[in-house]
């Protein structure tokens, strides 16, 4: 037999907790599944110092650990497990779990968040944390006086690159075609930015160093009969190449743009669907804090509870 949960929230990352939090403490009885990451992204991060109410920092598993304890005090029922599949024609909308078990849900906050896309290079994984970020305002401070480079050549890039050029000492940005992606202003933003050097038509090949990234191997003009391959010394290696948002699930019901993010009514967690509420990355392509993740997450527990009354 299905079983029947007034609020369901699916994603454990500062969304999915702080939707908890509120739920739990109005009395919409949440069940939060914890997804394939339990703690979300900021479980790969080291410290994290941009959260208000942490002056001394905390680390990225610590502070969802916090989270996690806080969202349990008011009651939320914690659950390991993955949403697999959907059915939102109607209410009370059914999610399946771990493709064997399906709950009846009245309202449903979404808050699986995204996934930074990697190269699929061994060495991003020999060396996540110890140089290879996908986060330049999350690690960028690590990185104060030191070269660094950013892979991609759409906005998320150039965005990343200047960021870092207030930080670094210098900036390469490592981008395979001949020329940017970007918008016309972010490129001219990069293009006029004296710490920031474009590599244009350059491929990664991997990185060097020991414990920690020292270097990055490069190859220039791949396959032409100029090719070179190329060494730079960096001390951090930035992937800027976009995100996937964890919405495949939804797609059937819920609207999403065309690279995927969940679409809200503007200043709302409101979805398309009534009483289903998305919050944190899954919906925001260009924010993506903790603090902006908590934030609607905030909004989404006070949308379920209205919704509820109804
Ligand atoms: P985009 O898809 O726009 O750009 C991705 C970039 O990464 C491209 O340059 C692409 O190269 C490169 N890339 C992808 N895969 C690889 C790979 N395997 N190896 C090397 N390079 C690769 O993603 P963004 O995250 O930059 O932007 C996503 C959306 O968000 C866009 O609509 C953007 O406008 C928006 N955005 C807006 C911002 C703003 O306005 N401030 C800030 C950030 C994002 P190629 O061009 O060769 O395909």
């Amino acid at each position: 037999m299905n079983e029947k949960v007034r609020t369901l929230i699916i994603g454990s990352g500062p969304a999915g907790y702080t939707a908890a939090i509120y739920a739990a403490r109005a009395n919409l009885s949440p069940v939060l599944y914890e997804g394939m990451q339990p703690g979300g992204q900021l479980t790969t991060t080291t410290e994290v110092e941009n959260f208000p109410g942490y002056p001394e920092g905390i680390t990225g598993p610590e502070m969802m650990e916090e989270l996690k304890k806080q969202a349990e005090r008011f009651g939320t029922d914690i659950r390991f497990g993955r949403a697999t599949a959907t059915d939102l024609s109607e209410a009370p909308y059914k999610v399946t779990i771990d493709d064997n078990k399906t709950i009846e849900a009245e309202t449903i906050i979404i808050a699986t968040g995204a996934t930074a896309k990697y190269l699929g290079l061994p060495d991003e994984t020999k060396y996540s944390g110890m140089g290879v970020s996908a986060c330049a305002t999350c690690d960028g401070f690590f990185y104060r006086n030191m070269t660094v480079a950013v892979v991609g050549g759409g906005d998320s890039a150039c965005e990343e690159a200047t960021y870092l050029s207030g930080l670094a000492s210098k900036v390469y940005m490592i981008v395979r075609k001949p020329y940017l992606r970007a918008s016309k202003i972010m490129q001219d933003r990069v293009f006029n930015n004296p710490k920031i050097e474009v590599l244009f038509e350059h491929e990664t090949l991997g990185l060097t160093g020991e414990n920690v990234v020292q270097g990055v191997n490069l190859v220039k003009r791949r396959g032409q009969a100029d090719e070179e391959n190329v060494h730079l010394p960096i001390d951090g290696f930035f992937l800027a190449i976009g995100f996937t948002p964890n919405s495949e699930i939804f797609k059937p019901w819920v609207e999403t743009d065309e690279t995927g993010f969940i679409k809200t009514i503007p200043g709302t967690p409101k979805t398309n669907v009534p009483g289903v509420f998305a919050a944190g990355d899954v919906a925001d392509s260009h924010y993506r804090q903790a603090i902006t993740a908590a934030g609607t997450g905030a909004q989404a527990a006070l949308e379920a509870e209205r919704y509820l009354q109804k």
